[in-house]
């Protein structure tokens, strides 16, 4: 029997019927869930209250955040509760001494960042989808974003979590400390976990000073190799002050120009490869002359076919429209199969060459867009379909295009999901790649933390 959630959250907190459709829709369109209820608990106690009562009568749960997750995760399937952190909304504590700002799992990202920005202060976190993705749901995917080059994965940006586990006890490790070497460090199973763990309902996150001064540009280059070239002499002439570093090819730019309002080539000649740069320090003063004079030594080199740097706030927006409009303008050209691998930074050049051969070969017309996080060595190696071509029939090529990357970059020793986890999507390449011990591992944590299996089945593990 369903419990009375009504009771614990109040009855315009347990939704039904119709009013459940946006927590059953998933990004893609991948997949369709069902529920036996939306719940929204508005505090932690709440949660924990809900989570006991499913795990008395033996129902599942999903825990959800913003629901623009890439795998499924966040997807029910029929038999089980949405637990929704929306209503998780405070945020507890901002520490401007010890940098540091503690959140209930329900903030939406950018409402974190403007909170930091109030107070002088960075939440260094950004992506796409900071107008809607909430902390939990950063810090259940260990998001990785635009930043990492310089600030890590959302897994370095946590100091402290408090989480509710499967059988409603809540683990409170809300710790504001950068040292704490007292036993297993708890807060790092449950990032990352896909809500396969238990429902984070609060975090202690990092923040850092406030940058005064950004430098960005985009570069027309000849291959990918020359931005490694680039990003190496940026990081040694600006103090290490490279926050990102993205890559976006020739037909990245044209379909974004194509299907994007308001993108625009910088550049007169169809270059091969673009790159976007961006340093950003708290000291202000020598940034864009750093980056000056790197992007003149790389056009004097060769490395550097053309290069623009932003003078206004506008004209940065307008170079990161480029790199942001891919994804949207990839789907306004058809069906799109999706791979976001990470191979070592530096055998990035390679691995593009090995896997574009290879799906070129194996399904002719595809088109190659491989565009993103080149400082993290982490590349969304996407295929549109070839032109004209019917998009069911293409997708229908989704798993043998998989196994040509994935085995691709698996021999060279990279990572099938590198920012945006297993879900469903993946479950079967991540049990394919990892190693029995590591699999078993990962099977006896889950077993001592949910030993009933009821929170979030079905998703990460095989
Ligand atoms: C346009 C766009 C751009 C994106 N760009 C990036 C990017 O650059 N880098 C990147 O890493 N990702 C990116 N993503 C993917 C997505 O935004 C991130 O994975 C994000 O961190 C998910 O947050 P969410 O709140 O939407 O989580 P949801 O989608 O709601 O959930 C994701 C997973 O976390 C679990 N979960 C959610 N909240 C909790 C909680 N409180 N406790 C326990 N489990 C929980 C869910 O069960 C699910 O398994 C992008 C997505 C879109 C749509």
């Amino acid at each position: 029997m369903i419990p009375d959630f009504a009771a614990i959250v109040g009855p315009g907190n347990v939704l039904s019927g119709t009013d459940m459709a946006p927590y059953l829709e998933e990004q893609r369109g991948l997949y369709q869930g069902s529920a036996l209820a939306v719940v929204r608990p508005g505090s932690t106690k709440e949660v924990a209250a809900v989570v006991r009562a499913c795990a008395q009568a033996g129902i599942a749960m999903v825990p959800q955040g913003g629901n623009t997750g890439l795998c499924g995760g966040g997807v029910p399937d029929g038999r089980a509760v949405v637990i929704s952190t929306e209503r998780l909304n405070r945020i507890r504590e901002i520490d401007s001494v010890n940098f540091t700002l503690t959140a209930e799992a329900g903030c939406v990202l950018s409402t974190l960042q403007a909170a930091a920005e109030d107070l002088d202060c960075l939440f260094p976190l950004a992506l796409a989808a900071e107008g809607s993705c909430r902390i939990g749901g950063n810090i259940s995917t260990n998001a990785g974003g635009v930043a990492v080059l310089r600030y890590g994965n959302t897994r370095d940006l946590v100091l402290g979590l408090e989480v509710v586990l499967p059988d409603g006890q809540v683990w409170n490790g809300l710790r504001p400390l950068r040292k704490d070497n007292t036993g297993y460090d708890l807060k790092h199973l449950f990032v990352g976990a896909e809500g396969t763990l238990g429902i984070v309902t609060a975090c202690v996150l990092k923040l850092f000073p406030r940058p005064r001064e950004m430098a960005t540009a985009m570069v027309a280059l000849p291959d990918p190799a020359a931005a490694l070239s680039i990003l190496a002499a940026a990081r040694a002439a600006s103090g290490d002050a490279v926050t990102a570093c993205e890559l976006i090819p020739r037909i990245g730019v044209d379909l974004c120009v194509r299907h994007v309002a308001g993108a625009r080539d910088p550049f007169d000649a169809p270059h091969p490869w673009v790159m976007l740069i961006e340093l950003s320090s708290s000291r202000p003063g020598g940034l864009g002359e750093a980056l000056e004079s790197v992007l003149a030594d790389a056009l004097e080199r060769g490395q550097a076919l053309d290069a623009v740097i932003a003078e206004s706030g506008e004209q940065r927006k307008a170079l990161w429209r480029i790199r942001e409009g891919v994804p949207e303008a990839q789907k306004k050209e058809g069906g799109s199969i999706k791979h976001d691998v990470a191979v070592a930074t530096s055998r990035v050049p390679e691995m593009l060459e090995r896997c574009t051969a290879a799906v070129e070969a194996a399904l002719p017309g595809v088109r190659v867009v491989a565009f993103g996080h080149l400082g993290d060595g982490n590349i969304h190696f996407n295929l549109s379909q070839p032109v004209n071509a019917d998009k069911q029939t293409f997708l229908e090529a989704w798993k043998a295009m998989n196994r040509i990357v994935h085995d691709i970059v698996a021999d060279m020793g990279g990572s099938v999901s590198a920012e945006h986890g297993i879900g469903m999507l993946k479950i079967e390449e991540m049990a394919r790649y990892k190693s029995p011990v590591e699999l078993d591992l990962m099977r006896r944590i889950k077993t001592a933390i949910d030993p009933q299996g009821l929170m979030n089945p079905g998703k990460v593990l095989p």
